[in-house]
């Protein structure tokens, strides 16, 4: 019986292996991941119900091929059945709900299981990882180690890369919180201020759970841009004008010219650049994909920020607590960059420089936390698998560093001699330097679909010619 290792267990690596179970494939799956958040990942095991998806209800459901699976899910359960249907449709659920969805539909694959596949989970990280043309050995951190035909890495979000300063030393201090999805980063508050680090929809969460701890002082977020994070204006709302004339090939600057014209045609008639900037959404990754790497660097040092904002909105409640904190005087939200942090008795001294007059300022905290998002560059992560299988040259980033090099066609990752191994996956986030927008739910379902379609195949060409 073929062995398929999935490192990983969050939405990308349980979906993957729910089609194997319901794909019957005669194989043996073992998935690895931490047993808190097995089946939910980083996304969906939140510290708290305040934190809600930002993606509404009738667009997440796990099954491409079904996208009312989650809607009618929710309206089955006791707390959701007497509501309105179109209500809940648009509604943006809370990701812990989301998270009990997707153990339900992992429980359920299990118990609807024909005996064919085999799955064990198992709570330990992945450290290394060898890979040659027969199989692949994975190193655990318990120092076992176990093969397999096929591996697929489904490592998903890493945390956050500590920003650049001067004073790095500053990192060890138990005032600073570097991974902000645990719920230690808004625990044992004192009434000092707090500093987050970026501007997006983590910022956006760990404001609403400080005030949600009784927290009463200000806080501040510092980003290169601090544009304002935006609310949802339009659900449901499509705009077509702008697919029209899209065509193969374009560049950075013919799409940029493109947005901008309906946008501005938008906005004449009262109506914001969100249904613009969503109708983009079935061609981003072609688009990206297409693009040189100078227009993928142009992109990511001039535009990036920008589009983050555009496409990355709030459910309009959250928008308006956030613009009532601002309001008060009790949120600030700074342009700038880091130039150095220390502690001392006073609290924690940050030197910025305030992007808006260019002049170096500081301000005291008494903590400070990093929202700057999932760090992609692995060198620059302090250990891990991620982190060995480049050092080993197993995998290439590519020349951006959002991702690992993949065949996009059949998730290969791509070997050192350039060719893509025929034993080793990955899908999700890691394909981000090869297609920029696969990160949602509505990317990653198809993805793990596609995937566990072409390992089933396999395992059923390599038996059916063990047998002849
Ligand atoms: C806070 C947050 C909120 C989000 N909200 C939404 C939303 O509302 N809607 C939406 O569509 N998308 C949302 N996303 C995007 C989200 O990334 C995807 O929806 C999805 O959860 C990604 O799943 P994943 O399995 O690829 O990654 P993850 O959820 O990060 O899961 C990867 C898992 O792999 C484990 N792992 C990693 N490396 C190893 C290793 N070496 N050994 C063993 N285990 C390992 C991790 O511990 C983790 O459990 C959100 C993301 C975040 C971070």
């Amino acid at each position: 019986m073929k062995k398929i290792g999935i490192i990983g267990g969050g939405f990308t690596g349980t979906m993957t292996a729910v089609h194997l179970i319901e794909r019957s494939a005669a194989c043996e799956i073992t998935i690895f991941n931490e047993a808190a958040t097995f089946t939910r990942g980083t996304a969906y095991t939140p510290y708290s119900d305040k934190h809600l998806l930002n993606v509404i209800t009738s667009k997440m459901s796990a099954y491409p091929g079904n996208p009312d699976h989650f809607l009618d899910w929710v309206m089955e359960r006791p707390d959701f059945k007497d509501l309105d249907r179109k209500l809940i449709a648009n509604a943006f659920m809370p990701r812990a709900i989301y998270g009990k969805y997707l153990t339900e539909v992992w429980d359920s694959a299990l118990e609807n299981a024909d005996g064919k596949c085999i799955v064990n989970v198992v709570d330990q990280q992945v450290t290394d990882l060898d890979v040659n043309n027969s199989f692949i050995t994975l190193k655990l951190d318990n120092g076992d180690s176990m093969m397999f035909d096929y591996c697929v890495i489904a490592s998903g979000n890493n945390a956050p890369r500590n920003p650049r300063i001067k004073s790095p030393g500053f990192y060890n201090s138990p005032n600073y919180f570097q991974n902000p999805w645990k719920e230690e980063s808004v625990l044992n508050l004192t009434q000092k201020p707090v500093l987050i680090v970026g501007n997006g929809l983590t910022m956006v969460d760990t404001v609403i759970s400080l005030t949600e701890q009784g927290f009463k002082g200000e806080i501040h977020s510092i980003s290169p841009n601090g544009f304002n994070i935006l609310p949802h204006r339009h659900i449901g709302m499509k705009y077509s004008k702008l697919a029209e004339e899209i065509k193969e090939g374009m560049t950075l600057l013919e799409i940029v010219s493109l947005a901008n014209k309906h946008i501005k045609i938008a906005r004449e008639y009262g109506v914001s650049a969100e249904p613009v900037i969503d109708s983009f959404r079935p061609y981003t990754q072609k688009i990206w994909h297409n693009f040189s790497d100078r227009e993928k660097t142009t992109f990511m040092s001039r535009l990036r920020h920008l589009w983050g904002t555009a496409r990355h909105r709030i459910p309009m409640h959250s928008y308006e607590k956030l613009q009532k904190l601002q309001a008060e005087g009790r949120l600030h939200i700074h342009s700038g960059n880091l130039i150095d942090i220390n502690e001392n008795s006073n609290g924690i001294e940050v030197e910025y420089r305030d992007r808006n007059d260019g002049v170096t300022k500081m301000m005291t905290v008494g903590r400070i936390i990093n929202c700057t998002g999932p760090e992609s560059d692995f060198s620059k992560l302090e250990s891990g698998l991620l982190k060995n299988c480049v050092d080993n040259n197993i995998l290439k980033q590519d020349a951006l560093k959002l991702g690992i090099v993949t065949d996009i066609h059949t998730y290969g990752i791509i070997g050192p001699d350039g060719n893509a191994y025929q034993n080793l996956f990955t899908i999700g986030g890691n394909l981000r330097g090869e297609l920029w927008e696969t990160t949602a739910v509505h990317d990653l379902r198809e993805q793990a679909e596609k995937l566990s379609q072409s390992l089933a195949s396999k395992i059923m060409a390599e038996s059916a010619e063990l047998i002849s």
